[in-house]
């Protein structure tokens, strides 16, 4: 039976060693947690770091087969692996770029091969584990490169990956020096997902600037696979905590804790030691609270739960330091013998612990100054099962996005979090009741099992799309349809586009001259009597003309405006005028000196405006700008305004290239292929008879009966052509 592997850096356990035998406990933190519930339940095998170094293979071989009872496997590592990849590489670099400490960041090369070295153990041990039909999926910032070895080694797999901390804006993740291999990591993956669209808009602008890599509403192409990138946001066990608060273990803890705390309000915070959680910020906030209310004193309490986390990076252990003597510098400013303003734990607690905390809290004030997600406010909204207490939380948190009734504060503004404490202390019941009621419906209704149903039907999706594309991809290999008909033919015809389907896109248009490989190609093809090629381009007809000239090939220029029979003059394709030109021209003039790197091509009958050497967001953004108003400008003119690659284009609408095909149609060809990568190349896709061979270039949608990746293999094909009869 196939079986879903998960993959993280850390199995959901902390595993320790007495006396000889294993002792476990569940691990803290957002992805133990939430995918805790999930992995016993369902056929899946967990993969991941035992978090404990065992010196012989004796001692590794029991745990191991201990913990595959389990459905867990673990990976060994080194000290010096965990050094360099996880403390090092993971939590030293991608950690605080991803959530914008720039100045924590440090970037060692010696890092960055561990962290690499360390991804490649964890694949060459999944590629042992792996059957046909079983589903990777892949968790969080220390597998970054993962998904990518995983298809080098497994080109069929489905493989997804959900990043658990959020993705930074370009301006933070191009500081990275290995951005472009990074980003690559990813693109192993078939579904990539994060908790906000915020990250994955952060993402798609990345992929664009740094690897040039479009994406059509949230899909991307890469080496012949569509990859789909998507906000899944994180769900909690609602019901495990919904329950909790009434099961007798947490109220006899909840008792407990009334009585130690007294009848006090109860705010609570919880956080891992880490600087993205605001915590001296949020002791400032309070201590000026307790100075600003002083009719609060003896009437609250803060308890701040800390979890011990990353010891062993220096920024971590100096913030601990800060929170101590902040929460002692307060303390002692304002406790009395009978009241300490703040109650604070630096441990990580039991469950039922933890869910009592949550039930006796009135305000849970959750203030990250950067969180992924944050699933201790949701925990919190679903334990509070009778729709009291309040919730003051981050908009810096993906969570901000799904629990928009709570009090959204910004954790940088120390006055807005202490007027966010004034509100939710003086709350009426009705009003909390109203927020919660709402919350608990939204996490109810999206808890942690809907988020995998939805994120692996998405998965599913995505390779059932894939594999649709895939039936329509020729290669030299499965064109042996084409072949035979090509093969058995008296009299053919093959259209060919010219920019992106024979040669390259250059920066500046007029570098394209046919290079070598397609001088001979064409020579070869043409040298076959039974050969009519015809180039169809968007191109003005003297460059064309210069293109082509040393070849028995017919032109059609501009769209089909302009068209050459063998070597006879140029033919107008019926009555064309120019004289809107004036009206447009000053408007595309306006455009080129509002974006620089762009300009205008004139042709005969048509203008374009080139934008592939501004920046490429800039560019579309004028685009889309440059056609909203054009379409109002030209609506009375008959002019058709074409998007192409990177160019916006104006001609004449009665004239296209599949009208024009039609001069060559009516002649009686037994073969016909027509090939091109251009929306404009649509037209004469549309128009060929329902035995021809019409091919796109490239993966957008397209009314083409065949599909090939680029230029490089439309000359391939054209090569099989040609040596199908040699
Ligand atoms: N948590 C825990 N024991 C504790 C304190 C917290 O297991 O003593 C859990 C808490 O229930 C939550 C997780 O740690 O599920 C913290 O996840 P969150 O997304 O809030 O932050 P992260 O640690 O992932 O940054």
């Amino acid at each position: 039976m196939a079986k879903t592997i998960i993959i993280s850096n850390r199995l959901p356990l902390t595993i320790q060693k007495k006396d000889g035998t294993f002792s476990y406990s569940e691990s803290a933190g957002g992805l133990a947690t939430g995918l805790g519930s999930i992995y016993k339940t369902n056929n899946m095998l967990w993969v991941g770091w035992p978090g404990i170094n065992l010196k012989t293979d004796t001692e590794r071989i029991a745990l191991k087969i201990e913990l595959l009872k389990e459905n867990l496997f673990p990976i060994f590592l080194t000290d010096k692996d965990i050094e360099n990849y996880y403390v090092g590489f993971s939590n030293k670099t991608i950690w605080p770029i991803y959530h914008y400490f720039t100045q924590y960041a440090s970037f060692h090369h010696d890092l960055w091969l561990s962290y690499k070295k360390v991804n490649r153990i964890f694949c060459d041990e999944i590629v042992k584990l792996y059957k046909p039909g079983d589903i990777i999926w892949v968790h969080d910032y220390q597998q970054l490169m993962l998904s990518s070895y995983l298809r080098q080694k497994l080109p069929q797999a489905t493989i997804g990956f959900f990043q658990h901390i959020p993705f930074p804006s370009y301006e933070v993740f191009r500081s990275i020096p290995w951005r472009e291999e990074i980003l690559k990591g990813y693109l192993g993956a078939d579904l990539i997902g994060f908790h906000t669209y915020d990250d994955t808009r952060h993402f798609f602008s990345c992929l664009k600037r740094v690897l040039g890599i479009e994406n059509n509403l949230g899909k991307i192409e890469y080496e012949q696979r569509t990859i789909h990138v998507d906000a899944f946001p994180m769900g909690i066990d609602f019901e495990k905590f919904n329950t909790s608060a009434s099961e007798q273990d947490t109220t006899a803890k909840v008792l407990e804790y009334k009585a130690s705390l007294g009848d006090r309000k109860i705010i609570l915070s919880i956080d891992r030691l880490d600087y993205s959680k605001g915590i001296p910020q949020r002791l400032m906030a309070y201590e000026s609270f307790l100075e600003k209310y002083p009719e609060y004193h003896s009437k609250i309490i803060l308890v701040q739960l800390t979890v011990p986390s990353r010891y062993d990076v220096s920024h971590y252990r100096n913030l601990k330091i800060e929170i101590d003597e902040l929460v002692g510098r307060i303390n002692g400013k304002f406790g009395k013998i009978n009241w300490m303003p703040i109650h604070y734990i630096f441990r990580a607690i039991p469950f039922t612990h933890l869910s009592a905390l949550y039930a006796i809290s009135d305000v849970a004030l959750i203030t990250p100054i950067r969180d992924g997600m944050n699933l201790v406010s949701k925990e919190y909204v679903a334990t509070r099962h009778l729709n009291t207490g309040v919730l003051i939380l981050s908009e810096m948190t993906g969570a901000a996005k799904e629990l928009v009734e709570a009090i959204i504060v910004n954790p940088n503004d120390k006055e807005a979090l202490i007027a966010s404490l004034k509100k939710a202390l003086s709350m009426s019941k009705e009003e909390q009741k109203k927020r919660m009621t709402s919350m608990r419906n939204t996490i109810r209704a999206y808890n942690v099992h809907n988020w995998l149903e939805i994120f692996m039907g998405r998965l599913a999706y995505t390779k059932e799309l894939q594999k649709e594309k895939a039936s329509k991809f020729i290669s030299s290999k499965n064109n042996e349809h084409i072949l035979k008909t090509y093969k058995k033919a008296e009299k053919r015809l093959i259209l060919l586009d010219y920019d992106g389907t024979l040669m390259p896109f250059f920066n500046n248009p007029y570098d394209a001259q046919p290079d070598k490989e397609l001088c001979s190609i064409l020579d070869l093809l043409t040298a076959d009597d039974k050969n009519q090629v015809v180039i169809i381009s968007g191109r003005d007809k003297n460059t064309l003309t210069n293109f082509m000239d040393d070849f028995k090939v017919d032109l059609v220029a501009e769209h089909g405006i302009w068209y050459r029979k063998g070597i006879a003059e140029w033919k107008l394709s019926g009555q064309q005028t120019e004289s809107w030109k004036k009206e447009i021209m000053p408007f595309l003039k306006m455009y080129v000196a509002r974006t620089p790197g762009t300009f205008i091509e004139e042709k005969d009958y048509s203008l374009v405006w080139h934008f592939r050497k501004t920046d490429s967001e800039f560019g579309e953004m004028r685009a889309s700008e440059l056609m909203a108003n054009l379409n109002y400008l030209t609506s009375q003119m008959n002019l058709q305004l074409l998007e192409g690659n990177k160019v916006v284009e104006i001609k004449d609408s009665k004239v296209n290239k599949g009208k024009v095909a039609d001069l060559w149609l009516e002649e009686n060809y037994d073969f016909v292929v027509a090939i091109g990568d251009d929306r404009t190349d649509e037209d004469m896709f549309k128009i060929l008879p329902k035995w021809g061979h019409s091919i796109k270039v490239g993966h957008q949608e397209t009314s083409a009966k065949y599909c090939v990746a680029n230029y490089q293999d439309v000359r391939e094909l054209l090569l099989t052509f040609i040596k199908s009869i040699e």
